[in-house]
């Protein structure tokens, strides 16, 4: 079974145009999400020009706020602070990835919890435990509820994430977790990663290496869930994962694209949203 993230996520859209016209009439505006864009990368622009079709499509408005490549820590730290503190934005997104000389420069610790859209500040990150925080990290949240779309089974589960990163890997453990999965998180120093990987139900792919895993890693009738998005050569996307022989195997999956990107997307909205909804 493919698990189509495009297809769900256009299925989505009805319910959040709803949901941001019963917005506007509380607040005589639409609800309001401001993105902010630092350099030129190619790929960061085309995610940005995504979130911007999708926000126009349930009447979000969106506003985008460019600053150069040499952008200096200090302004942008002020940008933030400026979307912090003006009540018409209810959500604030800076694209990562940085450019170069601010690599070090984590915008989730200048972002307002109440107006953390991507659910990466500290305080979000610590409330997800919790079960209260503001909003919860896109990409893995836009999993769980496609997985639930699918009726795919969670409870009582062997999961395996592959990958830690605190965008996706870490929070993806905690949810299925959450979820009663039981999760087995491997990095680039896990041993006997093919054993855990063949006896997991449920796996989810995100270390970001172009077809790393292919039928040979999975069991029969496992769910495997690809993150990764490389451009191939060939100008092609391709993902972490090879699904070539998928079908035979009666293994699930994602496809990319189509897959998890859209569900990230979608995500975003349903986390706006959720921001206005709670002010
Ligand atoms: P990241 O921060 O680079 O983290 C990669 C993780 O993979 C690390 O934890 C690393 O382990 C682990 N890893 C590397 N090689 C491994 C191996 N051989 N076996 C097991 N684990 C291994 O990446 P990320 O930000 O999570 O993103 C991962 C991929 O997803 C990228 O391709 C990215 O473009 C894509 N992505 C897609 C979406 C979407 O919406 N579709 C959203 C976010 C990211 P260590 O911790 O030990 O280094």
């Amino acid at each position: 079974m493919i698990l189509n993230g495009k297809k769900f996520a256009q299925e989505r859209l009805s319910g959040f145009l709803t949901r941001s016209k019963v917005v506007k009439a509380r607040l005589g505006r639409k609800p309001h999400l401001a993105v902010v864009l630092v350099g030129k990368d190619p790929a960061s622009q085309v995610y940005v020009g995504h979130k911007k079709k999708q926000c126009e499509a349930v009447e979000i408005k969106s506003t985008l706020l460019e600053l150069p490549e040499d952008c200096s820590q200090q302004r942008l730290e002020a940008a933030i602070l400026e979307l912090n503190n003006d009540d018409a934005v209810d959500g604030i997104l800076v694209q990562l990835p940085m450019p170069k000389n601010l690599s070090d420069f984590d915008p989730s610790d200048y972002i307002l919890p109440q107006k953390d859209v991507d659910g990466l500040t500290a305080a979000n990150m610590g409330l997800m435990i919790k079960g209260r925080a503001y909003a919860e990290p896109c990409t893995p949240k836009g999993i769980v509820e496609l997985l639930k779309a699918n009726f795919i089974e969670i409870a009582g589960k062997k999961a395996a994430v592959l990958g830690r990163s605190q965008i996706v890997g870490w929070p993806m453990a905690w949810m299925l977790t959450r979820e009663n999965a039981t999760v087995t998180v491997c990095h680039s120093k896990t041993q006997n990663l093919n054993e855990i990987l063949k006896e997991s139900d449920i796996i989810v792919v995100a270390i970001g290496k172009s077809k790393f895993l292919d039928k040979k890693s999975f069991k029969k009738g496992a769910v495997v869930v690809d993150v990764g998005i490389h451009r191939l050569e060939s100008g092609k996307l391709a993902g972490d994962v090879d699904v070539q022989g998928f079908d035979d195997m009666k293994i699930s999956y994602t496809p990319v694209p189509g897959g998890v990107g859209p569900m990230t997307v979608s995500q975003l909205l349903d986390n706006l949203l959720k921001l206005v909804e709670g002010k």
